[in-house]
């Protein structure tokens, strides 16, 4: 037993509108006592839905997350939501560095690494993405890619509480691709081994996420690996039918 208590995390990306919340409302309904006991639940709707979310969500136990952070607090950032304003919705996570995000948005290692800070200024857990292309993958380079993400997107003082990280290889998702279950356990032993070697014991905590492709029929292979501590799920986030299954992998 590792003491970490499993997270299934879903990212609704840019889907879902007023119509979606009984949607939400079957998945907090789902969450019964005996996956309460065994896996925590986040769901991060797009920015315009966290308020409405985090009031389905009370008295549930699921959590709500949000998906982005500008790195400031406030000021003249047309567009931007900060994670004070994030955790005023009643949200408690934010996804950073989404690959998403990386390639839109040209965000860096430094750039995910303020907004971490800023995250956690607010009191919001960042669960923060790194992961391969497929060229890199091919090209050996999987481990060292990962390694200097990691290296540039983590500030001094992760804790178990503060910090997730989700390992989501670009070229498995959405693709209905997946790493072999060597790969993924490979990839997640040596995170562990790095995040150690930084951060010492605190790293020990951390939660470690596989995402890419995760479905009901691959789940219960998928976070049976060493040091697989959960999943940050997709397109199987958006329907209780299809997210529950997920979590119900751990029952
Ligand atoms: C994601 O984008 O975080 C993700 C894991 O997507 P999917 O599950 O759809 O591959």
């Amino acid at each position: 037993m590792s003491g970490r208590r499993p997270l299934v995390a879903g990212n609704w990306k840019m889907n879902g509108l007023k119509a979606s919340v009984a949607e939400f409302g079957r998945i907090t309904a789902a969450y019964d006592a005996a996956l309460r006991a065994k896996v925590d639940l986040l769901v991060a709707p797009p920015a315009t839905l966290l308020s409405t979310f985090a009031v389905v969500a009370l008295g549930s136990r699921v959590a709500v997350g949000a998906q982005d952070c500008h790195s400031n607090g406030a000021g003249a950032h047309t567009g931007e939501v900060s994670a004070e304003m994030i955790a005023d919705t009643g949200a408690t996570a934010v996804i950073l560095g989404h690959s998403e995000r990386r390639s839109d948005h040209g965000e860096t290692d430094a750039l995910v690494r303020s907004k971490v800070e800023a995250a956690w200024r607010a009191g919001l857990t960042a669960i923060v993405c790194v992961g391969e292309s497929n060229a890199e993958r091919h090209a050996g380079r999987a481990l060292n890619v990962v390694r200097h993400q990691l290296a540039g997107s983590l500030p001094e003082g992760i804790t178990a509480a503060n910090m997730v990280i989700a390992y989501e290889p670009i070229w498995a998702i959405g693709t209905g691709l997946t790493p072999t279950i060597y790969d993924i356990a490979e990839m997640h032993g040596e995170m562990r081994k790095m995040l150690v070697a930084r951060f010492g014991a605190a790293a020990k905590g951390v939660r470690l996420l596989y995402g890419g492709s995760v479905k009901p029929e691959n789940a219960a292979e998928i976070l049976s690996v060493a040091d697989v501590d959960g999943a940050l799920v997709g397109g199987a986030s958006l329907k209780a039918d299809t997210f529950l299954p997920i979590a119900r992998a751990y029952l």
